[in-house]
């Protein structure tokens, strides 16, 4: 029988120093190693140059280090690239880079595939394979992290969870790759940089709550109206509205932190004036701003942005009463990088 090894970047600095005390070496060879899975990204155990040939083959029989490989970088015409991704076992995910003159921002996915089912969104069309590790995550970040600096002349300075997959249905990874991204010993990033995206999942919000988490939270929300929204994202069914306005009241009462809530308007669908002013309403639970997303049409054309008059009607109204709302332009759309075209297409 071969026994399997082991991923090494599954064990905490912990773990790994016990792992050299039990070998009857220093504990110290652990934060060695775990600054050269991290911090210096290493592919191989090769390369961990000041350790010795003996502990490096010695890890080399107990360990792998399971890493991804971009199998493929597609530029857009406006600066966004769009990374295919691929797992050790050999599964593809996406990973975008987003320049703008003020930020340069990585968006992540968070699983392969997704198990949610938002008609309006490419990635749903793909069956959720398995949430990712912690690691693969990270790898992401640390990959788009050096595209910018290669191809924009500088690091990223933020990143939100919006590629593939439902974040909060993946949490203890997310928040693993979170920890690494801020800690000393990754990126050293500040969570106010990071932006974790989800359909709402209260129990998962309070959860976050209970937590403490230090980065921002945005919820796709797309109508305050339990039916339409079920409708466009059927999920709500199980979670509807009352139970996410619990949840992120208690977010709330906890972090005192402000929600974002991101909203696409479309034709025939949420274009009314009943629709403003039922989230209109839901803005009043919690201290909220609303990102308007455009529309990223993806194949079968049957979601259309809605007009100009009525995204205007959506400003007009939630400026009178007092909410902040930005519209969002799209970026990356030549090359199906855009928000909800994330598909493995190519
Ligand atoms: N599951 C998470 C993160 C992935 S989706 C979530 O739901 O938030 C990231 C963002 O893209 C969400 O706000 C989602 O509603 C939006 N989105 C999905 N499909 C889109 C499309 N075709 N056009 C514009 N935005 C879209």
């Amino acid at each position: 029988m071969t026994t399997k090894k082991k991923d090494i970047r599954a064990l905490t600095k912990e773990q790994l120093r016990d792992f050299f005390v039990a070998q009857g070496d220093k504990a110290f060879r652990g934060n060695q190693v775990y600054e050269w899975l991290w911090s210096k990204g290493a592919h191989s155990f090769d390369g961990m140059t000041n350790l010795s040939k003996q502990t490096r083959e010695q890890l080399e029989t107990h360990f792998v280090i399971n890493h991804i490989r971009v199998d493929q970088m597609q530029r857009s015409s406006d600066g966004t690239i769009k990374n295919a991704v691929r797992l050790h076992d050999g599964l593809v995910v996406e990973s975008v880079l987003i320049p703008t003159p003020k930020r340069t921002t990585a968006c992540v996915s968070s699983q392969v595939g997704c198990s949610l089912d938002c008609k309006f969104c490419a990635t749903s069309r793909l069956k959720r394979m398995r949430n990712l590790n912690a690691d693969e995550i990270y790898d992401q970040v640390i990959a788009i992290d050096n595209e910018s600096r290669l191809y924009h002349n500088h690091p990223l300075s933020n990143i939100v969870f919006m590629g593939m997959g439902e974040p909060l249905m993946n949490y203890n990874n997310v928040i693993k790759a979170i920890d690494m991204i801020t800690s000393k010993d990754g990126l050293a990033m500040s969570p106010k940089r990071i932006t974790v995206s989800t359909s709402g999942v209260p129990k998962m919000i309070k959860k976050m709550a209970d937590d403490q988490v230090r980065f921002n939270l945005a919820i796709s929300l797309h109508s305050a109206i339990d039916e339409v929204r079920t409708h466009i994202m059927p999920f709500n069914k199980t979670f509807p509205l009352k139970d996410l306005k619990e949840s992120l009241e208690y977010w709330y009462s906890k972090t005192e932190r402000m929600i974002t809530y991101e909203y696409v308007v479309w034709e025939g669908i949420n274009d009314q004036q009943k629709d403003i002013d039922a989230l209109a309403k839901f803005c009043s639970y919690v201290p909220c701003k609303v990102n308007l997303i455009e529309y990223n049409p993806i194949d079968d054309g049957e979601f259309q942005q809605a007009s100009t008059q009525a995204i205007d009607n959506y400003i007009n109204t939630l400026e009178k009463r007092g909410i902040v709302i930005n519209v969002r332009r799209s970026r990356g759309k030549d090359i199906d990088a855009a928000c909800g075209q994330l598909a493995n297409k190519s």
